[in-house]
């Protein structure tokens, strides 16, 4: 079937894979020796976290749990644990029960096809065509944020794609697939990982660097002068939302490996003196009293606190006993 779109799709192919054969990073996960959990490790992790903050929170959880039925050999609260500061944390406790089922349903081996992907726990759409493209080299049409972006400048011509995820994307992204060919798929998985990669690395969300572009030539918003994008993208607010709350929650939790007091969470006293000097790598239990401190520091009022231990409970993230507080077992 012949492209409608106004440009060469066989140049872009070659032009933007060849740079990311010479540019792309060299990462764990993309190294063939990775095992398909390694990548869908990866893809979970990578999901809302940058990728420097990932490396070697991948390279302990892959050491510790080298198969599936490694993770799910332990309660669910190390996963949380080992999860660390990477964020959304709800998204260990759906890798931990992922893992558990291909466990059960698939001999331990994650499966390969895009509708068996999208049926395990924590993974969408997105999830499941990364997996299957970056593990089993199917060439899913893989769609992530910095995708979106280079689709809508290269082709589109707009400085941002639209706010939510369009079928009009859906389509071009499809379109703009190399064709199923006689290379088995390797063309169309290269291609996802290289545009992903031009996404990451060159044409950035805030500052394009168009001169050390590949396909800089071909570009729709180059050409049409670079237009200011067409709104206003909202800032993702951090300072005094629950976000903030619950994460200081979930530190002390995983810093201590007994139950902590409700009411030490719920506290609004003053925060005392810092026991820890910034830089310095706190013992266990200074480490527990490090967070509280970083807790109460926090401008949140009793009510926020204890909605959000509330929520962290009702998540699963967080395990009430009679002791107190801890991770979920
Ligand atoms: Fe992005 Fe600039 Fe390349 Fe166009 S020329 S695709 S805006 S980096």
């Amino acid at each position: 079937m012949s492209s409608t779109l106004p440009l060469d799709l066989e140049v872009l192919h070659r032009d933007i894979t060849a740079w990311f054969a010479a540019a792309g990073r060299d990462l764990p996960w993309r190294r063939p020796e990775c095992s398909p959990w390694g990548v869908m490790v990866s893809e979970f992790m990578l999901q809302q976290t940058p990728v420097v903050r990932v490396l070697p929170v991948w390279e302990q959880w892959m050491q510790r749990w080298p198969e599936p039925a490694d993770l799910v050999s332990e309660p669910s609260g190390e996963a949380v644990r080992a999860w660390g500061r990477l964020g959304y944390p709800r998204r260990a406790l759906r890798l931990a029960e992922a893992a558990r089922r291909i466990t059960e349903y698939h001999d331990g081996q994650v499966p390969s096809t895009y509708a068996d992907l999208l049926a395990l726990p924590g993974v969408g759409s997105y999830t499941a065509a990364a997996i299957a493209c970056f593990a089993f080299g199917i060439p899913e049409t893989v769609v992530d944020t910095n995708i979106r972006r280079v689709h809508a400048r290269l082709v589109s011509g707009r400085a941002l794609p639209e706010p939510s995820y369009t079928a009009a994307e859906a389509r071009l992204a499809a379109e703009l697939m190399p064709p199923a060919g006689h290379d088995g798929g390797e063309l169309g998985c290269a291609w996802n990982a290289a545009v992903m990669e031009l996404g990451a690395l060159v044409c950035t969300a805030r500052s394009p660097r168009c001169g050390e572009c590949p396909v800089a030539a071909a570009c729709a918003w180059v050409a049409a002068g670079k237009p200011e994008p067409h709104y206003t993208p909202k800032g993702q607010a951090w300072a005094g939302t629950d976000r903030q709350v619950r994460g200081a929650m979930m530190a002390i939790l995983r810093a201590s490996d007994a139950p902590v007091e409700a009411a030490r969470l719920l506290d609004v006293a003053p925060p005392e003196a810092a026991s820890v000097p910034p830089g310095a790598s706190p013992a266990p239990a200074a480490a527990v009293e490090e967070a509280l401190h970083r807790l109460r520091a926090l401008p949140a009022a009793a009510a926020q606190r204890r909605r959000c231990l509330e929520g962290l409970i009702s998540d699963g993230l967080a395990s009430e006993t009679s002791h107190g507080i801890t991770l979920p077992h």
